[in-house]
């Protein structure tokens, strides 16, 4: 049953997702692992300090590392047993803390809340606890996606509720037997913000292990990536103060409850994983910071397929042999390919991945098979516009890209690159294979640590 005081928000812009091989509603446990890790580098806006050695032993939910700049943000360990291996990447980055498992996992303990305490808790204790719980990290803060600085106090807190990016966890499966931990999540989060609101995707309707859905504020419509938190606020907001809204995701919400009510690091997950060349696809129930061979033991040593993580458009690859990164809930494996197609120019593209016109795929509903194939190298821009029609914050990418370019940072900002959701669609429709969503994604982050040196 709706909300009563629910609002719809319908997004015009964006794009019908219809790849081959998302996952089904099927739920598969993945195997046992014998390591798990903990992956600093995939955390934005973080300058760890290490907190343990090769050879310590630890407990789940000990602490690893900290943020060098508040050292009360703490990152927990997601296993129990012994450090295997630290790992460093380019210039020293702390990349790996690798954790051998002991055959009898341990919880470190904490505090637990009741119902009755949480309605009296202050804000600053409840932080505290968040961010010494490992849990505050899943809280993340508009414009920049960096973990929320908890010395704000924002408008609103987001959650997402399914997204419109069918690769990502379906809300039903995460809140199969979790219902209470997700209202209790709620719950915490009310103590921390005036607003919270819950953005139900319209996919995502009722179903009967639901919980009571009259929590729900706000219902979405639209195409990718309409589900996302920043552009729902981009069409509701009403004044400038909301940009740096806090958001989170539904699964996330989970643990934080979780984590109040059991007094336990929670470590289990559920990622979507897809492969559009069998039909494994599907929701696998799995812990955090397992290694991605784990999840699909029979592609990792073969060299024809690419791992994507954190979603098909927006994410990032892999090499099947790293550690899944706790925030991430979706992989995806796909053909690698860089051969190029005889006479592909004159082709109808009937099975060509491109929102272009050009191609007869456009007026087809059925879904396709997409590999890594970039169908030629980067050409000037030919001022079509695709990237500018597509993009769901109305930015026009091809002119903030060119600002950006010509050191304009005023005008790019002026152009909109702030409101940049990160999506991936302007990069993905362009002809001339410019890469605008990560060159606007390397500037949004320029300009966050140009702002932090001045802060
Ligand atoms: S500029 Fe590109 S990446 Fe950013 S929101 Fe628009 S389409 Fe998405
Ligand atoms: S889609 Fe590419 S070629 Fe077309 S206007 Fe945008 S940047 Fe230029």
């Amino acid at each position: 049953m709706p909300g009563v005081f629910m609002k719809t928000v319908k997004i015009k812009k964006g794009w019908q997702f219809k790849i081959a091989g998302k996952p089904s509603q099927r739920i598969k446990n993945s195997p046992a692992v014998s390591h798990v890790a903990s992956v600093p580098d995939k955390l934005p806006f973080i300058r760890p300090r290490l907190l343990v050695q090769k050879g310590d032993h630890v407990l789940i939910g000990s602490v690893l590392f900290e943020d060098k700049k508040h050292p009360d943000l703490k990152f927990l360990s997601p296993g129990c047993g012994t450090i295997s291996n630290i790992t460093y990447g380019p210039r020293r980055v702390l990349h790996e803390i690798v954790i051998e498992l002991d055959s009898n996992e341990i919880f470190e303990t904490f505090e637990m809340i009741t119902d009755s305490a949480l309605d009296l808790i202050e804000r600053k204790p409840l932080i505290a606890r968040l961010m010494a719980g490992g849990m505050w990290p899943f809280v993340r803060q508009l414009p920049f996606r960096q973990i929320a600085n908890p010395d704000f106090r924002p408008n609103a807190v987001w959650v997402s509720l399914g997204s419109a990016d069918p690769f990502q966890p379906s809300s039903h499966i995460y809140l199969k037997d979790q219902v209470g931990f997700f209202e209790f999540g709620i719950k915490a989060l009310s103590r921390l913000t005036d607003t919270v609101n819950i953005c139900r995707y319209d996919n995502e309707k009722s179903g009967k292990n639901d919980f009571d859905a009259n929590i729900v504020t706000h219902r979405i419509i639209g195409k990718y990536p309409a589900s996302d938190p920043g552009v729902v606020l981009y069409h509701t907001k009403k004044s400038a103060a909301e940009n740096h809204d806090w958001y989170i995701d539904g699964q996330d919400v989970i643990h934080l409850g979780k984590f109040l009510k059991t007094g336990a690091y929670p470590i289990d997950r559920i990622v979507s994983f897809s492969d559009a060349s069998s039909d494994n696809s599907c929701h696998l129930k799995t812990r955090m910071g397992i290694r991605l061979k784990g999840l699909a033991p029979s592609a990792i040593n073969d060299h024809s397929k690419r791992w994507v993580v954190g979603g098909v458009l927006s994410g990032y690859t892999s090499a099947g042999d790293e550690f899944l990164d706790p925030h991430q809930t979706s992989v995806m494996i796909m053909e690698e390919t860089n051969q190029s197609e005889l006479f592909g120019f004159v082709r109808p593209g009937f099975k060509k991945l491109s929102n272009s016109r050009t191609f007869l795929s456009v007026i087809s509903s059925a879904p396709l098979t997409i590999n890594s194939d970039m169908h030629g190298e980067e050409r000037p821009c030919i001022n079509c516009g695709y990237c500018a029609s597509i993009c769901p914050v109305d930015i026009m990418p091809q002119f903030t890209y060119r600002s950006i370019y010509a050191d304009e940072i005023e005008e790019a900002l002026a152009c909109g690159l702030l409101d940049c959701v990160e999506c991936g669609l302007c990069s993905f429709v362009c002809p001339s294979k410019i890469e605008l969503s990560d060159f606007l994604i390397e500037a949004k982050h320029r300009y966050h640590k140009e702002l932090s040196q001045v802060a």
